[in-house]
């Protein structure tokens, strides 16, 4: 029987460990944390439940929403959010609606927004300009006023450098949006299909997020395939161009499993742990260095009082706040709390290592609720409880050279025959748990001899 090594047990990990366990392959799961679901996973904690960042699950893929309501049964809620952008300190609805911002805001804006527009139009048209940088992607499409007010603070925050350092590829990966016009008939309802930004409906299990990927880890189980907790990859063993085994590290100690196949889904940078040294030695540690993430801190805040406000999220672009969403989770499933009872998860970004990343808890629980107050959440009094997760992978960053290192550390990766990288932090790429989930089913597919492309 052969045996496959998949290396970690988010979404894509667990997707690719489910088919193949099922097709009878000797499936192995190396995890690094204490339980499944990468950041897809929900802690429970006092009758609560936080995820990592506010999730919902939606797919174009017909198959994959249907294998999951198989899954799921009545534990899959369809649920509906409502969220809004707090700009200068007014709330708008979220995503921005005519209405609303008519109401809002005054004709002088309105003008200076369709100025620069019109300006940015005549300019593109006398000059080339290039998408260089996200900075250059939005102005070209939407004028600079645009630009200001909604995206160049918050994309600071988030990302932690400007948005004229940061690739013009996220832009087009995260912006559905295709000009002025079509922001305009979206405002106004008449936009075409609906983007995923504007997707009001969507599924979400009962206990959070991470219930999908418990119930999977169940079935993978059921199928006779092992998931190894606490386990973190430590080398690939690897002889010419093929991949023979893994050493990986388990209560400080190193085991060893020879395999066929290694399937990756951690971070790629974390793949080639200390290359091996050869012509290629360079490029790959000069990538591996270069390419960073960002990462989240988490505050997971117990509150005695029913509700917090009506929102499922809010957007907090202002870089006077330390948070850049606030979530009630409740909005989501109402299982997610205690009867009578309600949460807060904040979403602080922040850099491994840095000031944020190593502000001691009560500093930055006290920084935060006093942030709420300002925002007015006034819930210092409500308390019961709090704690901090924390995710260090949260978001590969697409600074300007990026693809050039990564094209570097894909290739050599792709030159070891019987290993697939793929997901989120595998591939370096942006990409959602549907889209995690369908590279997991497609990398066991490509072992099973039933599909030909490398993913
Ligand atoms: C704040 C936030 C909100 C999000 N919201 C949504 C949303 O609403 N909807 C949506 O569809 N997607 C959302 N996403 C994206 C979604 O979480 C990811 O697309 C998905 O989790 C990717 O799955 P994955 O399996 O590729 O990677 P991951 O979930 O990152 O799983 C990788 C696994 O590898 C493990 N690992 C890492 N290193 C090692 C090692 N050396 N050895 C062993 N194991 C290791 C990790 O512990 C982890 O479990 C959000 C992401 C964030 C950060």
């Amino acid at each position: 029987m052969e045996t496959v090594v998949i290396l970690g047990g988010g979404p894509c990990g667990l997707c690719a460990a489910w088919e193949l366990s099922k097709s009878g392959k000797n499936v192995i799961v190396i995890e690094a944390q204490s339980s499944p679901g990468g950041l897809c996973k929900t802690t429970k904690y006092k009758g609560f439940n936080f995820d990592l960042g506010g999730h919902r699950f939606i797919s174009k893929n017909d198959e994959l929403i249907n294998k999951i309501k198989v899954l799921m049964g009545d534990e899959l809620l369809v649920s509906e959010r409502i969220s809004a952008i707090r700009l200068n300190d007014r709330e708008f609805q979220y995503p921005l609606s005519a209405r609303d911002i008519l109401r809002q805001t005054d004709i002088l804006f309105l003008s200076k927004c369709l100025v620069d527009y019109i300006y940015q139009c005549l300019y593109k048209k006398l000059r080339e300009s290039p998408d260089t940088s996200f900075e250059d992607w939005v102005i070209n499409r939407f004028g600079k006023k645009l630009y200001v007010t909604f995206f160049k603070d918050y994309t600071h925050k988030l990302w932690g450098i400007p948005s004229d350092k940061l690739s013009s590829d996220w832009a087009a990966e995260r912006i559905s949006l295709l000009d002025l016009w079509d922001v305009v008939l979206r405002l106004c309802g008449l936009g075409r299909e609906a983007p995923r930004t504007y997707t009001k409906k969507f599924f979400y299990p009962k206990q959070g997020i991470g219930q999908i990927f418990e119930f999977i880890a169940r079935e993978i189980k059921k199928y006779s395939g092992s998931i190894i907790l606490n386990a973190r990859l430590k080398k690939l063993l690897l002889e010419g161009n093929r991949a023979k085994g893994v050493i990986y590290e388990l209560n400080g100690k190193d085991e060893v499993i020879h395999c066929d196949w290694v399937i990756s889904t951690i971070p790629v940078t974390d793949l080639l742990y200390k290359p091996e040294r050869g012509g290629e030695y360079h490029n790959v540690s000069t990538a591996v260095r270069s390419l960073r993430y960002r990462s989240l801190r988490f505050l997971n805040i117990l509150i005695d009082q029913s509700d917090v406000g009506r929102n499922t999220w809010t957007y907090i672009p202002d870089g006077k706040y330390i948070m850049t969403r606030i979530q009630e989770p409740k909005k989501r499933s109402p299982y997610n709390a205690p009867y009578g009872k309600t949460s807060l998860m904040l979403e602080i970004p922040c850099s491994y290592n840095d000031e944020v990343w190593n502000m001691q808890d009560h500093l930055l629980f006290n920084r935060c609720i006093d942030d709420l107050s300002k925002l007015g959440i006034d819930i210092k009094d409500k308390v019961i409880d709090y704690f901090f997760t924390v995710e260090k992978h949260a978001y590969p960053i697409y600074h300007l050279d990026y693809k050039h290192h990564l094209n570097n550390l894909l290739s050599r990766v792709d030159s070891i025959e019987n290993i697939h990288t793929c997901g989120r932090n595998g591939l370096f790429r942006y990409i959602f748990m549907d889209r995690a989930m369908e590279m997991g089913f497609e990398a066991a597919m490509i072992i099973e001899g039933k599909w030909n492309k490398k993913v």
